[in-house]
């Protein structure tokens, strides 16, 4: 089949990769659509030191089990589902994990992916493939309010002006109405702009410690000192991307200002299903290129320009095979 993989000579197309092998529980899916999200593009600088497929945001049609010919998306963790943490519900820490695209299990950016059938959603029909890619991410964007409550949170400010930053102030913005986005990219703001939610310019930002919550969504080692220098007293920082580079900043602030740091990664699926049903996130538009398998150099290119916000691999429509 053919596969977009990553090695120690960087990330490339290979036409006849071996298909999966589907381990016990595991269902093969046929890949419609699969989106390049910031976590690839850390991977590809050496992030995790994974090596294989890549690609853990998709969509695609089940091929067995309950949901064979449906179109499903995939949960990223494929966890033990026997140790204290899977029984306590904690599965997506389970320490035997592997992670779909990330680590030690072949990701999306295929012709097939094998998926845990416990970790498969069924996608309605109203929600189009476009949508269905964004699950993942917007799944994420929705683990914040599981994890704060937005409810007492005066003034929120996300950091970045992103794929992963436009989810996050969708998702926030439903509960807290004073919020903006800061970013360095005026085409980017503006998409924020058109969904309502106030933008500046990272040069003219001015620093006071005024937020109750900053969310890091900058996807680099200059977010978390950011955020510091933002975050009000006893306020909270949530830190939503990885970044390859280790962090140099100085933590006393933390101590000195009393500041609760999240670490937020994935979230409910269910969730960010009901709520694209509901029509609560504009998702409209936010897919800005289109590539085949084949033009993965160029996809990967165009992925950190700042012009491009969902960069998609087409890789139903694109097969020949
Ligand atoms: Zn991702
Ligand atoms: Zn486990």
């Amino acid at each position: 089949m053919r596969a977009i993989c990553l090695d120690q000579n960087g990330v490339r197309f290979q036409s006849e990769h071996p298909s999966p092998i589907p381990l016990s529980g595991e269902v093969l899916v046929d890949v419609i659509a699969a989106g390049i999200c910031e976590t690839d593009l850390q991977l590809a600088q050496g992030y995790m030191g994974f090596s294989g497929v890549l690609g853990h945001e998709f969509v695609g049609m089940a091929t067995s089990g309950p949901f064979a010919g449906a179109r499903v998306v995939g949960e990223i963790n494929c966890n033990c589902r026997q140790c204290l943490r899977c029984q306590s519900g904690l599965g997506n820490h389970c320490a035997h994990r592997t992670v779909v695209g990330i680590h030690e299990h072949d990701g999306a950016f295929a012709d097939q992916v094998a998926i845990p059938q416990a970790s498969l959603h069924r996608v309605p029909d109203s929600v189009s493939d476009d949508q269905a890619v964004l699950i993942e991410p917007l799944a994420a964007a929705l683990q914040i309010q599981q994890q704060i409550e937005l409810a007492k949170i005066q003034k929120a400010i996300v950091l970045g002006d992103g794929r992963l930053a436009n989810l996050c102030a969708q998702a926030i913005s439903q509960q807290v109405k004073n919020i903006q986005v800061v970013g360095k990219h005026e085409l980017k703001l503006a998409r924020f702009r058109s969904l309502g939610i106030k933008t500046t310019q990272l040069s003219d930002l001015v620093c006071e410690k005024e937020f109750d919550l900053v969310v890091d969504c900058t996807g680099s080692v200059t977010g978390l000192p950011l955020a510091l220098q933002l975050v009000r007293p006893r306020g909270t920082v949530v830190m939503k991307t990885t970044v390859a580079a280790n962090h140099e900043v100085s933590l006393a602030p933390i101590v000195i200002d009393e500041i609760s740091v999240v670490g937020s990664r994935c979230g409910p699926f269910g969730l960010a299903i009901e709520s694209l049903q509901a029509g609560r996130f504009d998702l409209s538009n936010l897919v800005t290129h289109r590539f085949t398998l084949e033009e993965a150099t160029q996809a990967f290119h165009t992925a950190v320009d700042p012009s491009a916000f969902k960069v998609v691999f087409d890789v139903a429509r694109s097969s020949d095979i």
